[in-house]
């Protein structure tokens, strides 16, 4: 099962950084960033990214030179990148997907224009992440339009709780701790306490009404997903 979606965003605009992080979380998936085209070839080096939005106008080297430089590489020419511009000269256009760019998008971008860009390329290049429905008992999730429902009905849940509800979902009948819970749902970054867990899951349970017994509490070890 694959884990979440995820995106490096490599732009050196902290406010435009925080805007695409912002929306591309909301959606469920992982953002990292870079300000630099080293930093990101050195980020991509350590994990290989789903999709890279890459900025093209860059403070040590151009976006056009890092695209080149991922499609030159065995390991990361298969990378589906979108390019952001300023500029929106036909003929940089065309010298960026010339050089390899899937797709590009043009500041000043609407959040939503760029997901539903980033959403449309993955379900091209990698089918495999516009991923079936996940379903337990009365529950469905659905990644792609990142909703949740119970008996068929769709169910209002918090972008914290479908993330963990997602990854129970994904490792079933599976037990976590708390510290694995907040490294695996929230990440490295998260500097929150073991037992915001315990708020999210209780959170979750509510939110999926009548399916709530999904959620098992194994004490003193942490929580579950299971079906018997
Ligand atoms: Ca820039």
């Amino acid at each position: 099962m694959a884990d979440n979606t995820n995106v490096l965003v490599v732009e050196d605009e902290p406010a435009i950084v925080e805007l695409v992080s912002y929306s591309l979380r909301e959606a469920g998936w992982d953002i990292r960033s870079a300000d630099t085209a080293q930093g990101a070839w050195e980020s991509i080096s350590r994990g290989k990214p789903d999709l890279v939005l890459l900025d093209w106008m860059l403070p040590d080297q151009s976006g056009l030179r890092l695209l080149a430089r991922l499609r030159a590489d065995r390991d990361f020419q298969d990378i589906p990148v979108i390019m952001l511009t300023a500029k929106s000269m036909e003929e940089d256009k065309i010298a960026g997907l010339n050089n390899g760019a899937d797709d590009y998008v043009t500041k000043p971008f609407s959040p939503r224009e760029l997901l539903a860009r980033s959403r449309a390329l993955l379900r091209r290049k990698s089918p495999h992440l516009a991923e079936a429905p996940l379903r337990a008992g009365a529950v469905t999730l659905d990644p792609n339009s990142c909703t949740v429902a119970v008996e068929g009905q769709q169910i209002d849940i918090g972008n914290a709780e479908y993330k963990l509800l997602k990854f129970l979902m994904a490792h079933r009948e599976r037990v976590f701790s708390r510290a694995q819970l907040l490294d695996k749902v929230w990440g490295d970054h998260a500097v929150i306490e073991e037992r915001t867990v315990d708020v999210h899951v209780l959170r979750l349970r509510k939110a999926l009404k009548s399916a709530d017994g999904l959620i098992r509490t194994v004490r003193s070890v942490g929580y579950m997903l299971s079906e018997k």
